[in-house]
């Protein structure tokens, strides 16, 4: 009872009147109780090691680090895969770099340059052509570690973003041009046709519009199917493509309207390329073993400082004229044509 209380009073050292047996005993359950610690320690570090891996896999990720002393790279599985290189691979840094596109390549020296020295992050979107030729695009985070004043490594998450870019790409490209031909499509022509009408500063007021409404459309359509029709609008397009070379535009303004644009001094050709479209259009379409023949009307105005609504309804004017004329022709557009009397 006396030694208990010396013990809990601090007077006397628990273990001053133990064995030597008792004290390997007690300093071998110590050692596996460490060792049972560290098996712990492990086993969540490796599982925070396969969520992390599995986890930046799912997401097309990696992890990337540069030490600046020496430019030693240390790259994550995920890294690697995105570059398709065999993980784990010695890394040397300017060999990476050439998997970048030029482009892309130009913008990352600058900015991580600029990272490093003002100590700061970046994202950047950069297109790179991995080990097995595939192009991808990437997105890099950075940023920038250092002791003291010194910058010492840079270290970040790239990320596989090609799918994102590549809707992207289509959204935009919906945007501008029509599927079914490829050519531009209404939007884009009307924001060319202002541009060059109402563009500020105020350009040259100088170029020439031509409409283009292809005659006795509905009758392939009615006769021979949709698909004949849609056949006849993509050679429409092909031909119109072709003998078009020096337009600023092409496009489908509708159904089965198109309409180009000549600028500078093209323009002063647009009678000459109308005819040539006449008698491109008129030539019959094979398809598919059967012949469409259709033609077409063209309507031409020119682009000389009005809006670009009146010029439209100036083409569109000379377009009516052309269909009332008995199609398969074209007119210009003169101030006699009546404003008000087309369709
Ligand atoms: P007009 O000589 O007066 O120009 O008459 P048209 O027969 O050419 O017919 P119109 O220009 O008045 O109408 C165009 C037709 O084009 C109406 C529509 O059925 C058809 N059309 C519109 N878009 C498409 C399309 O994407 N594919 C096909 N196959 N037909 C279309
Ligand atoms: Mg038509």
């Amino acid at each position: 009872m006396a030694q208990a209380r010396a013990i809990r009073a601090g007077e006397l050292d628990p273990f001053s009147h133990e064995s030597t047996a008792a004290a390997v005993e007690r300093l071998t359950a110590l050692v596996e109780a460490q060792a049972r610690t560290i098996r712990d320690y492990q086993a969540t570090l490796a599982h925070s090691q396969y969520i992390f891996e599995h986890a930046s896999a799912a997401a097309r990720l990696g992890v990337w680090e540069c030490d600046l002393a020496d430019e030693t790279l240390a790259w994550s599985d995920g890294t690697y895969d995105l570059f398709d290189i065999p993980r784990g691979t010695p890394l040397i840094r300017e060999r990476t770099l050439g998997f970048y596109e030029h482009d892309s390549l130009t913008t990352l020296q600058t900015v991580r340059s600029r990272a490093i020295r003002e100590r700061r992050g970046f994202s950047l979107d950069a297109a790179i052509v991995t080990s097995k030729g595939d192009r991808r695009w990437i997105r890099i985070h950075a940023t920038v570690d250092g002791a003291g004043n010194r910058p010492t490594s840079i270290f970040g998450i790239k990320q596989d973003i090609t799918e994102e870019k590549t809707q992207l790409e289509r959204i935009r490209y919906f945007a501008e041009f029509d599927d079914m031909t490829g050519l531009a499509n209404r939007n884009k022509f009307q924001t060319q046709l202002s541009l060059l009408c109402d563009g500020e500063p105020r350009p040259q007021a100088s170029g020439a519009l031509l409409l283009i409404d292809l005659d006795g459309f509905k009758d392939v359509n009615d006769r021979l199917g949709h698909l004949a029709g849609d056949e006849c609008l993509r050679e429409t397009a092909h031909r119109l493509r072709a003998i078009c070379d020096q337009a600023s535009i092409v496009a489908r303004i509708g159904g089965d309207e198109f309409a180009v644009l000549l600028e500078r001094p093209h323009d002063a050709r647009a009678p000459q390329l109308a005819a040539r479209i006449v008698a491109a259009l008129n030539r019959p379409i094979d398809r598919s073993g059967r012949r469409h023949d259709i033609g077409a009307s063209v309507g031409v105005a020119a682009i000389d400082g009005c809006p670009a609504p009146e010029v439209f309804r100036r083409a569109d004017a000379a377009l009516y004229a052309a269909k009332a004329g008995g199609r398969n022709t074209f007119r210009l557009f003169t101030a006699a044509l009546n404003l008000s009397d087309h369709r």
